[in-house]
């Protein structure tokens, strides 16, 4: 019982130490509350740890609100206008932390993840904040102030802020938490789903392109209304790789991922040209797609004979094809392989000032729990670091 361990007195408690949950706590901290941290991983950071692969995509320069997927679009722009990439680019320079930018406005610590972790830890100790590591919240209640049970004492505080993550990576210290709290509050939280995930083939694709696994090309991948071009990749169970990734977050159980084989490519008038010639399709398409891919393909769809035997018909379904190869994904690879989690803590619920919950004073709110998906590219942790920024101010 609450009543019955030591209790400790806080201005603001932040559950989470995660990109979000620090930043709010070093710009709380800066502000001059008291200010803890309660962590339940025996480590802080453990995504940013593995992000961008160990090297951290820690923002994007060429960041925009439609970068991000939420029921209310507009719900993050005034936080990722007050601090923006350049804003954290900013704090990592000052701590003299190499970067570089690489494709599409990526930028990446030139060293490792653990560069951006030890700059958190020493900006919470400047701010004067307290880490709980290993600690586990075993309930939450509300009079004037927020009271926090956790297994060692009580805790009280007149701010509390939610900064638990999405579902994705359990092993790395992803639960449920926020969103029971969130319930708890009569809050609403949206449907959610595995997003930035490896897609799963059906039996019958299973059949026809497990051989291809490790085998990677570059595509235009269609999702609804969404495209993406890049890289594709296949996975003994399925598709990956940054176009996938990327079209997975729009991805619903049922639809049809639709994939053009050679985006930029007239394969049309490249086939035409070509009917008069004794080459095979197999190897002219081996001109633009890996070696192993085009006769696999050529073996499901055209079976392949020297381009002079086709008719123009012909040529041009076998063009068609090329361009609109369409799999029907049995479903994902789900929570434990998918970068994030899509949906979470309706924005309604929260003022896009000051993430704030509008009914319940006191509550806050930051990062991935709240129902904004960014795309691959660093999008994630810039809402984290500009959410938790925005909540830091109003604690
Ligand atoms: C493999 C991988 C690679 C990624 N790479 C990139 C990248 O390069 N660029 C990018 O922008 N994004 C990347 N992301 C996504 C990005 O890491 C997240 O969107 C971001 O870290 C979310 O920050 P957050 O603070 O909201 O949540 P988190 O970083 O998940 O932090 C939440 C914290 O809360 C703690 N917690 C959870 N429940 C409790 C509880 N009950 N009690 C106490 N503590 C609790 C967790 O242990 C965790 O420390 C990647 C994600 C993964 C999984």
């Amino acid at each position: 019982m609450l009543q019955d361990k030591p209790l400790i007195k806080k201005d603001v408690v932040i559950i989470g130490a995660g990109a979000a949950g620090l930043m709010c706590a070093i710009e709380a901290g800066k502000r001059g509350g008291s200010v803890l941290v309660l962590e339940h991983m025996n480590k802080i950071g453990n995504k940013i740890r593995v992000s961008g692969g160990g090297r951290c995509n820690f923002t994007n320069i060429n960041l925009r609100p439609d970068h991000y997927l939420s029921a209310n679009p507009h719900f993050c722009k005034s936080a990722l206008a007050r601090f923006t990439p350049g804003d954290f680019i900013g704090m990592i320079e000052k701590h003299g932390i190499a970067y570089h930018e690489k494709e599409e406005g990526r930028l990446f610590c030139r060293g490792t993840s653990g560069d951006i972790i030890r700059m958190l830890s020493q900006e919470c100790l400047s701010s004067g904040v307290q880490t709980l590591l290993n600690c586990s919240v075993v309930g939450i209640t509300k009079s004037d102030l927020f009271h926090i049970s956790i297994n060692s004492c009580g805790i009280e505080a007149g701010s509390l802020v939610i900064a638990t993550g999405g579902l994705s990576y359990p092993d790395l210290g992803a639960t449920d938490t926020g969103f029971r709290i969130a319930k708890q509050f009569g809050l609403k939280v949206t449907k959610m789903k595995p997003a930035l995930v490896p897609l799963v083939f059906g039996q019958g694709d299973l059949k026809k392109f497990a051989e291809l696994s490790g085998l990677s090309l570059d595509a235009r991948v269609t999702c609804g209304r969404k495209q993406f071009t890049g890289k594709i990749l296949f996975t003994h169970r399925g598709l990956s790789g940054p176009a996938i990734l990327q079209a997975s977050s729009y991805w619903d159980a049922g639809n049809e991922v639709a994939i053009d084989l050679m985006p930029g490519v007239d394969s049309c008038g490249l086939l035409i040209s070509h009917r008069q010639s004794r080459i095979e399709l197999a190897n002219l398409l081996s001109q633009y797609l890996p070696r192993k891919f085009s006769h696999r393909w050529c073996e499901l769809q055209a079976p392949s004979q020297p381009l002079c035997r086709y008719n123009e018909k012909q040529l041009r379904d076998i063009a068609y094809q090329i361009h609109h190869w369409t799999i029907r994904p049995a479903g994902t690879e789900g929570y434990k392989r998918a970068e994030i989690t899509a949906g979470g803590i309706d924005t309604d619920e929260l003022s896009s000032k000051t993430m704030e919950a509008k009914k319940v004073p006191g509550l806050f709110f930051a990062g991935e729990v709240i129902d904004v998906a960014g795309q691959l590219g660093g999008y994630n942790l810039q809402w984290a670091w500009s959410s938790g920024f925005v909540a830091g101010q109003y604690v």
